[in-house]
């Protein structure tokens, strides 16, 4: 290699690292709209999948879940309401104690977690915190990071830039980007705290789950909910702090309504 063309490549080097630090630097390589297309396709294929989700086929309880949903999307914090769908389906799979959310707003909630949680507040909790991951748009600013890694080491060890496709592939492989980072628990547990102020739940619910999934010590079929969304430190405790920093008392039966979830829980059997 002469001297010039080290120089020309080297430059060249410099001016994509350049490139790719400030596409770092942007936080999310998607707009919303786009959020809401990539969710579309994760749900044709999650539809297309029964084996692995077999939807529930029952019009009463999903009504129910997607009334819940909707009073929470009510909240002033939702900014996306209006671009992405917000459209529950319920997974008929009573040992797996999960939810989750495609970006753009897909949410699919097992049968397992509505049997574990006991009270209506703690349901509306976990899916502030599903709405949460796609309000703040998690996993597209993952892909996005995941990218821009590639972009920076194929730049790094003079990779044809084609490798990028394939990352993409891989990444959609299993839903492993629905896999969310502690940082992201920590946000999505606030702003589902912040969602349910403006309802007439007890804004701390989500605790009453952490609470039950701490006593089965996060094992067996709860598992899977901390495999998708890893506990970060101190997580009781942020909400406990929240509901002593906005005077939130006790919860009454009111705002857990624990009689009425009951019901739903024994249509459920
Ligand atoms: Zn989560």
């Amino acid at each position: 290699m002469d001297a010039f063309f080290r120089i020309r490549t080297l430059a060249l080097h410099t001016f994509f690292l350049v490139c790719a630090v400030a596409f770092v630097g942007c936080g999310n390589a998607y707009t919303p709209s786009e959020d809401a297309q990539l969710g579309k396709q994760i749900n044709q294929e999650i539809e297309a999948d029964p084996a692995h989700y077999p939807i529930l086929n029952d019009a009463a309880i999903r009504n129910y879940v997607q009334s819940v949903a909707n009073r929470v999307i009510q909240s002033p914090e939702v900014k996306f309401r209006d671009v992405f769908p917000y459209s529950v389906k319920v997974i008929n799979d009573d040992k797996t104690v999960n939810a989750f959310c495609t970006p753009g707003g897909y949410i699919y909630v097992y049968t397992g977690l509505m049997k574990f949680v006991d009270n209506e507040a703690a349901f509306a909790g976990v899916l502030g915190h599903e709405i949460a991951h796609a309000e703040l748009r998690h996993s597209t600013k993952r892909i996005t990071k995941a990218y821009n890694t590639q972009i920076l080491l194929g730049i790094v060890l003079g990779k044809n830039p084609s490798v990028l496709e394939e990352v993409a592939a891989n990444l959609f492989t299993g839903l492993a980007f629905l896999k969310n980072s502690r940082d992201d628990e920590s946000e999505a547990d606030e702003a589902s705290f912040r969602y349910l102020m403006s309802t007439s739940w007890y804004p701390g619910g989500i605790m009453y789950f952490f609470q039950k999934a701490e006593q089965n010590g996060q094992s067996g079929s709860v598992a899977e909910f901390f495999s998708t969304h890893p506990s970060p430190p101190n997580r009781l405790k942020t909400i406990r702090d929240l509901l002593q920093k906005n005077n939130i008392s006790q919860p009454t039966e009111t705002q857990l309504n624990t009689q009425g979830y009951m019901q739903i829980k024994r249509q459920l059997q």
